[in-house]
Formats: C-alpha cells, sequence, structure tokens
C-alpha cells in the first residue's frame, strides 16, 4: 500500500501538478462518490444481462477499473488525512471480527 502511494504521489505531483493544494475537500469527496457510482453501474448492467450491454468480461474489466479509481481516491485521501490504509483495514477487519464474534458494536480507537 505504502508502494502505491508513494507511485500515486509522484503522478500527482508530474501530471496533475498542484492538484493535491489546489483542490478541496468537497471535490475529493464528490469524486469518489463518482467513481463508486460508476462501479454500480456496470454492476447493475453485469446482473441485468441487457444484449445491448458489453459482454460479461467486458463488464468484468469495467468493475475492476472502477474498482482501482476507488482505491485511487482511497489513497489520496489517506494522505489528506495521514493515516495508514493498510493499518486501517486490518484494524477494521478485527473490529468486524470482534463484532461478529460477540455481536456488539465497536470503532476504531475504543
Ligand atoms: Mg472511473
Amino acid at each position: 500500500m505504502k508502494e502505491l502511494l508513494k507511485r500515486q504521489r509522484e503522478i500527482d505531483e508530474t501530471y496533475f501538478k498542484g492538484i493535491r493544494e489546489n483542490t478541496s475537500l468537497s471535490y475529493w469527496g464528490l469524486a469518489i462518490g463518482g467513481e463508486v457510482g460508476e462501479l454500480q453501474n456496470y454492476i447493475k448492467k453485469y446482473i441485468r444481462n441487457h444484449p445491448k450491454d458489453e459482454s460479461k468480461e467486458k463488464l468484468r474489466l469495467r468493475i475492476a477499473e472502477e474498482s482501482a479509481d476507488i482505491l485511487i481516491y482511497l489513497l489520496i485521501l489517506s494522505d489528506i488525512f495521514d493515516f495508514d490504509l493498510r493499518e486501517t483495514t486490518y484494524q477494521k477487519q478485527e473490529i468486524n471480527i470482534y463484532r461478529m464474534k460477540n455481536k456488539e458494536h465497536k470503532c476504531l480507537g475504543e
């Protein structure tokens, strides 16, 4: 995950100069929401299996691509808010395991 973040920083600095400094938090929030919407749309098409839609294999690749877009925005958000996405994901998985075992609600930091 750190390698992905390092690469994203390099991409932003090289090809999107100033984007981090000149982009509002609300924009990043909208951007990730947009990518989630794109992912949902391809999942919808995959499920409905309409003849005019792309093939299942193409839709599967679109789903992978939109998932990657979401991960890129999550990496950027982790950089802006200064948290380790990989570590936080592990912690959240542990919380989810705890919840399932104990049927209790628990959040990060508790
Ligand atoms: Mg996209």
